[in-house]
């Protein structure tokens, strides 16, 4: 724990890890950070921290990090430093030369969670106004693009439902593919107080998480499922709601269309559906999924929490349908202690998809082919505006492979380690004729670079986080941009050398500018963050300080509607070279990719990813603990260090992706969800041999 004397002054923040989105106060001597305290008015984190937000800050001041701009003709060529204005004319020279070689549509950006509200919105206006393009994505691509899309489609709106408090007031709690005391530490603990106080707990996962019989919680049903299998669970679910009577009808005929309903509960009520049907497809007995359903349907306020064990398939999309659906039949909806709750991974992923940083929508999530929100976006920034959708993340690299996508803008995202079939990405970046990347350290991206734009951590920089509860809280800078920048100026910069000027004095305009044009954020401003601390959106003329449970009266789009959920087998199949399946997490001290936990003191907790594997499948292939092993899979492989145990079930083996050497995504493949191209990181076969020495 680094801890530098007394303290002279104090600034409120916003922590940049996950999306729970605590409050902490930063406590500072000089431009020098002595301690991170959790603030106990933080309306996510009330005083509460976790190892991460409380010590992991220490990158900020790296020696890794690159604060002079740098530029290269060739990714052969060693690095030149050169000023703000070399770095920015090249970087912009390149992009206007590529499209008038290449044409319009061969430039494109990737925006990532960490960035603020205001940096996201500025990139995906940036790629609108300045490249005349729609391709512009995000890292919510590779992990929650299912909820926006799922939740879009049932409830309307693509955003968690509830408060975190709000599980203060539930008797049941399922949680599905996610591990809130590793991923998600503050809430989890929070979790744990109200299971402690009494609450139910059912647990969908392929992997015993802490909370199945972790200290002082016990999990009342861990449905141990087979990864690939979540929509025929949630399926066999709704099916037993529906045939034992369990439909909570009064709800439906009100709140939901009832043909809708009728359509969904005659395909569920199906006899291929039924647990006993089921069971050896899910790998869960039928009493047991039978025993899950009637808890969730019956036992009081149950609500649904979600992770990335849910988006991170072929059928992500449906699957977040089908949570959605079982929430709508039994009335778990609109009021405290229910709801549908995705856990956001990062800080501001649900951010990052408000801010339009998606191909297809405009922030707010109106479709780029609506003439009405077109003209409203045309109005304002003074360009006409592509009615087309542009390229999501996994299209620009295979037409950077086998089209004209030649140019790539690359905020904060370090897609070279965090997308899944690493040879393929690689292989994308070295396709094109420029690649900038504005990031805190030379990242596995960057090594595929021309232009490097150094960028400043969230110590550095003004701007708002919006947590997984749709909270927005305020990013507070109390130490000066070791790159001389704040990173929405560099975007600024970069969008005038190509002739669109952005001419803000401060993030606080640009938030304005995103409340004027955001239905849901007319009312956010700096201002009233100042006087309430935070604020959920929808925060507007009609819910001036904001909105805890959503759908309370009536669901966003109107009546909620039922959307069937087929369950199709993954692609990705097991056989005899691939007889194990890999899944993929997290671990608590560590974050995504490491970049910035690696460089903190937080690594001596977790310094290398290890391989999970069950005692019998270690037993058949001679592998003792603590053994090197193979991983091999269609799309690579790699080399971990084997940790025998129980917590996997047999046929499955488990790792975490925190470290660049472990190559966890040089094996993942790039299936993906069939609506939202979000990558089946949760599914991969494979097979594990031992290696006698590295
Ligand atoms: Fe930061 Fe998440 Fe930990 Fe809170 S729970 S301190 S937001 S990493």
């Amino acid at each position: 724990v680094i801890e530098h004397g007394q303290p002279e002054h104090s600034v409120i923040t916003t922590c940049a890890y996950c999306g729970v989105g605590c409050s902490f106060r930063a406590e500072m001597k000089g431009e020098q950070v002595v301690r991170m305290v959790p603030d106990k008015n933080g309306g996510a984190n009330h005083g509460h921290s976790c190892v991460k937000g409380r010590f992991a800050w220490g990158y900020a001041t790296h020696r890794d990090r690159i604060t002079t701009p740098m530029i290269r003709k060739s990714i052969h060529d060693p690095w030149q430093e050169v000023s703000w204005e070399e770095a920015i004319t090249y970087a912009a020279s390149e992009l206007k030369r590529i499209q008038a070689k290449h044409g319009r549509n061969s430039i494109g950006a990737i925006t990532s969670s960490r960035c603020t509200n205001e940096e996201t919105y500025l990139v995906q206006k940036l790629v609108r106004a300045a490249f005349g393009n729609n391709n512009v994505d995000t890292c919510a691509r590779v992990c929650h693009s299912p909820t926006g899309y799922g939740l879009k489609q049932t409830l309307g709106e693509s955003a968690g439902t509830q408060t975190f408090d709000s599980i203060m007031k539930s008797d049941v709690i399922m949680v599905i593919g996610a591990n809130p005391t590793d991923g998600h530490p503050v809430f989890g603990s929070q979790m744990k107080r109200r299971l402690r106080e009494g609450a139910k707990l059912i647990i969908a996962d392929p992997r015993a998480i802490d909370l199945v019989s972790g200290p002082h919680v016990k999990a009342d049903y861990h449905l141990k499922l087979r990864p690939g299998t979540n929509v025929a669970l949630i399926t066999a679910l709704a099916h037993v709601v529906v045939t034992e009577g369990l439909v909570d009808e009064a709800f439906v005929r009100e709140r939901c269309e009832w043909d809708s309903y009728q359509y969904w509960s005659e395909f569920v009520a199906q006899p291929e559906h039924s647990p006993e049907a089921m069971q050896d497809v899910i790998g869960v007995p039928a009493q047991d999924l039978r025993a899950a359903a009637r808890l969730y349907a019956t036992g009081g306020n149950a609500a649904i929490y979600y992770g990335l064990g849910v988006t991170e398939h072929s059928q992500g999309s449906t699957m977040v349908m089908g949570i959605a659906n079982l929430a709508m039949a039994t009335g778990n909806i609109g009021r405290e202690g229910v709801g549908v709750n995705p856990l956001r991974g990062q800080n501001n992923v649900q951010g990052a998809c408000d801010m339009g940083s998606f191909p297809h929508e405009f922030p707010g999530y109106r479709h780029v082919s609506d003439d009405t929100t077109r003209a409203l976006f045309e109005a304002a920034w003074g360009r006409p505006l592509d009615k087309e959708p542009g390229l999501r993340i996994p299209n620009m690299l295979d037409f950077a492979i086998h089209g004209s996508f030649k140019a790539l803008y690359c905020e904060g995202e370090d897609i070279a380690q965090s997308d899944p079939n690493t040879q393929h990405v690689t292989q994308a970046l070295s396709s094109m004729e420029c690649v900038i990347v504005q990031d805190l350290f030379l990242n596995e991206t960057a090594m595929y670079a021309h232009v490097f734009l150094p960028g400043c951590s969230f110590l550095e920089k003004n701007g708002t986080f919006t947590n997984a509860e749709r909270r927005i809280s305020p990013v507070r800078r109390v130490m000066t941009p070791k790159n001389g920048y704040e990173d929405w100026q560099i975007t600024a910069m970069l969008s005038e050398a190509l002739g669109y000027p952005m001419p803000y004095r401060h993030a606080s305009e640009i938030l304005d500018e995103i409340a004027r044009l955001t239905p849901t954020f007319h009312g956010v401003s700096f201002k009233k963050l100042e006087e309430m601390g935070s604020i959920q959106w929808p925060c507007n003329e009609e819910h001036p300080n904001g909105t805890p449970i959503m759908h309370v009266d009536e669901f966003v789009r109107g009546k909620g509607r039922f959307m069937i959920t087929e369950y199709v087998p993954t692609s990705e199949r097991v056989n005899e070279k691939y007889p194990l399946i890999l899944t993929t997490g997290r671990i608590l001290s560590q974050y995504n990719v490491g970049a910035q936990t690696r460089r903190t003191d937080n690594v001596t907790w977790h310094p290398e990813d290890m391989v999970e594997i069950h005692p019998h499948d270690a037993e058949d292939r001679g592998i003792k603990d603590g053994d090197w092993v193979g991983i091999t899979s269609r799309a690579g492989n790699t080399v971990l260090r084997a940790k025998i145990t129980e917590r996997v079930q047999p046929g499955v083996i488990y790792t975490t992706f925190h470290h660049p050497e472990s190559g966890a995504n040089v094996i993942t493949t790039d299936n993906s969800d069939w609506a939202t191209n979000c990558p089946e990181f949760k599914v991969t076969a494979v097979q594990v041999t031992r290696v006698s020495q590295l």
